[in-house]
């Protein structure tokens, strides 16, 4: 094959890199742009116009014919708006191609068709985009041509933010001056900042996109509405890990390429526990830019799986039955110096700073599990969190042994003395060598996962923005450190006043900390017994953004004002009912236009047949096709109730205010009967001839991709 392709020659080529710009830009002006993205001073418009400049010169080479502010609204995609860079026709009727500073860093969509809670009326519809020069710009090309991308934060004109950008710049921010306090208390005068790391790994389905495009239920609402389960589901633990077939590995390979090319670090590939189901992690990197790079690797694996005749499924339960999908967050807080403030060393016992960083992010969890809760909450999410598929909705903290170990000789003791040790794995075979284990096993059951040197927190959704989870870490583990350091820095004597600070944390917050099977019924009871939360859906979730604590510390370190929280606890729950909403009319359609004529074209086939075989031979026994008849009329005429119960119930729904109250209708009311209405249907997936049944069933659509 001729395009196989050297991975260091393509990387990044589409991205306007800090070593473009070191190549491109005027010494002067690349510097006080570094002054500008490290230090936090203001862009002047004169610099603003050179950068744009060479920008838009840079994009052109790259085939560039337009350029778009790219940002990401509150509806959990991102948005963009294309202009062109050509200027009004000269006389000699020639264009010319221009990009102006301002336009680079500031940009006006209209604000009023996104989502704000209230904050924005039609009427006062001005919004602003403005230029996140931390992101790097970049050129896409596709099938659209090839477009200048400029990630911007999206605020309102009285600078309220609308989108996850601000707010996760903003908490970015709270955790490095907190975190900079902490080190300097510990005699760290040489690190200039902190920055939380991300690394998330996305989990997605694969379906045969004419399948798919048979399927009204995953179209309108990208997860199946109704279907029987087939034969065989997950149960072998055969597609874990397994060989990728080849026309996914085809798929999976333009993926990458593409990604690579967006200076994307596509780095792992796999077959997930599901039939169909895979996953893509990425090199960690700063946190804003992983939030750009997720957004673009969801984009990308949607793309890319067009161009190869499938359909990529982003949603966190596409299909009943088999496991569905999340988004595992990897999180950890690094210096400028490459110090990883979670790196516990070898012996962790001894290490003073990490046991205080660990010990403020168990009270950080303890005290804000509630809102950490809330910012994996998502309507698809509801199938996955707290319904018997991993993880459980009670947030807790997983330790392992070593770290275990040592938080509890610092409960029974107050003093830890020593840390256990990895031991060494013998293979058995002469020719293995044997190596030393980790000290700690993993546990995959734990929502929130110490795993060597960071955090992995595994309740976020599939198809959701990691910036609201990173959002919330970043500023309630600021808010641990900022009261540690409110103590710390008055003591008299630091080494006694850290060591009863760890210990006090230790204790106060040991309940967090679980290191047993999460999945467990066991564990359900014993966190109730621990007073820990097990709050199961999203429409529970939501009043935690703006319980008294939340607001105290988001309004702390200006993350969020109380009046943007309430904004976006409007959207959510709008959110909510409107995609319950979505669900509840795409089966209404799906039943009546499409499952009933079948039943009814099936019960018709089998009503003549019983007539035509009793003509031609009286004496024939018809039973079989008798009790089929009763049966399956049986289960119409249930359908059909549960479809006059559905619509009656969506019409009620719709008909409410929206708000709290509507989101709980369409939980407790609108979904019990959209149950009520998928059990007969997906009984009579099992007896109509599937020649007769409209669309494909589970079984084509995961294993036959
Ligand atoms: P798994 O958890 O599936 O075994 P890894 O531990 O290799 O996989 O990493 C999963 C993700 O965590 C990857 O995106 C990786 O880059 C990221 N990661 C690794 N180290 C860190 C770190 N210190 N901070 C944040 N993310 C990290
Ligand atoms: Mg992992």
């Amino acid at each position: 094959m001729s395009d196989y392709f050297n991975v260091a020659d393509i990387f990044g080529e589409n991205v306007f890199s800090d070593a473009v710009m070191l190549e491109r830009l005027p010494k002067k002006v690349y510097k006080k742009l570094h002054e500008v993205m490290d230090e936090g001073q203001e862009l002047d418009l004169a610099t603003a116009d050179v950068i744009a400049h060479e920008m838009k010169e840079w994009a052109i080479e790259k085939g560039a014919t337009h350029y778009t502010h790219w940002f990401q609204p509150l509806t959990g995609f991102t948005a963009e708006k294309h202009d062109s860079f050509i200027t009004a026709p000269m006389e000699n009727g020639k264009v010319l191609m221009s990009f102006s500073g301002k336009e680079l860093i500031k940009g006006e969509p209209d604000a009023s068709s996104f989502p704000s809670g209230g904050l924005r009326a039609t009427f006062e519809a001005r919004g602003y985009t403005a230029w996140d020069c931390t992101s790097p710009a970049f050129v896409r090309q596709d099938a659209a041509g090839a477009t200048l991308c400029i990630p911007t934060a999206f605020c309102s004109y009285t600078g309220e933010s609308l989108d996850q950008k601000t707010p996760l710049l903003r908490s970015m921010e709270a955790i490095n001056e907190q975190a900079l306090r902490l080190l300097r208390l510990f005699g760290n005068t040489t690190s200039k900042k902190v920055t939380p790391s991300v690394g998330p790994e996305q989990e997605y389905f694969i379906v045969d996109r004419a399948k798919y495009l048979k399927r009204k239920d995953l179209i309108f609402t990208g997860r199946t509405l109704f279907g029987a389960m087939p034969p065989k589901g997950q149960e072998m633990d055969d597609h874990y890990f397994g060989a990728i077939r080849e026309r996914i590995a085809a798929y999976m390979r333009d993926v990458n390429k593409e990604l690579w090319k967006l200076g994307v670090t596509a780095k792992t590939q796999h077959n997930e526990v599901a039939p169909a189901q895979h996953e893509l992690a990425p090199i960690y990197a700063e946190c804003n830019v992983a939030v750009d790079h997720n957004q673009l690797t969801m984009e990308t694996l949607k793309k890319v799986a067009g161009r190869h005749g499938l359909q990529c499924l982003l949603h966190e339960k596409p299909f009943a039955g088999v496991n569905g999908s999340g988004k595992h967050n990897n999180w950890s807080i690094t210096t400028d110096d490459g110090i990883n403030l979670l790196d516990p060393g070898e012996t962790p016992h001894e290490n003073i700073q990490f046991l205080l960083v660990l010990t403020c992010i168990l009270k950080a969890i303890d005290e804000h599990a509630l809102l950490l809760r809330a910012s994996a909450a998502d309507v698809g999410n509801d199938h996955r969190l707290g319904a018997n598929e991993a993880p459980p909705a009670i947030l807790s903290v997983y330790l392992g042994d070593q770290l275990g170990d040592v938080l509890n000789q610092l409960i029974s003791t107050g003093a830890a003395t020593h840390s256990l040790e990895g031991e060494r794995l013998e293979t058995g075979v002469k020719t293995i060598p044997d190596f030393m284990k980790d000290a700690t096993d993993r546990n995959r059951t734990s929502p929130f996962a110490f795993t060597g040197n960071k955090f992995e927190f595994r309740m976020v959704g599939s198809k959701d923005s990691v910036a609201k989870p990173n959002i919330v870490l970043n500023t309630i583990v600021a808010a641990a450190f900022s009261e540690a350091c409110d103590v710390l820095e008055k003591a008299d004597d630091f080494d006694l006043a850290v060591h009863d600070l760890i210990k006090k944390y230790a204790v106060e917050h040991q309940r967090v900390v679980f290191n047993g099977d999460g999945y467990s019924d066991e564990w359900v009871e014993e966190a109730a017994r621990r007073g820990l939360a097990n709050v199961k859906s999203m429409v529970d979730a939501i009043p935690a953004y703006v319980a008294p604590e939340s607001v105290e510390a988001f309004e702390k370190f200006g993350v969020f004002t109380k009046t943007e929280l309430e904004s976006r606890v409007e959207i959510e729950y709008e959110t909510y009912a409107k995609t319950i909403n979505i669900e509840a009319r795409a089966m209404i359609d799906i039943v009546s236009k499409q499952i009933i004529p079948a039943v009814i074209k099936y019960t018709t086939v089998l009503g003549n047949s019983i007539q035509i075989v009793a003509n031609a031979c009286p004496q024939a026994d018809t039973q079989v096709q008798s009790e089929l008849l009763t049966e399956t009329s049986a289960l119409l005429a249930e359908t059909q109730k549960a479809l006059a119960e559905l619509k009656k119930v969506t019409d009620q729904g719709g008909a409410m205010a929206q708000g709290k109250e509507q989101a709980v209708f369409y939980r407790d009311v609108v979904k019990a009967a959209m149950d009520a209405l998928r059990a007969p249907v997906d009984k009579l997936e099992m007896i109509v001839d599937k020649d007769l049944w409209p669309m494909p069933s589970y079984g084509d659509l995961i294993f036959e991709v």
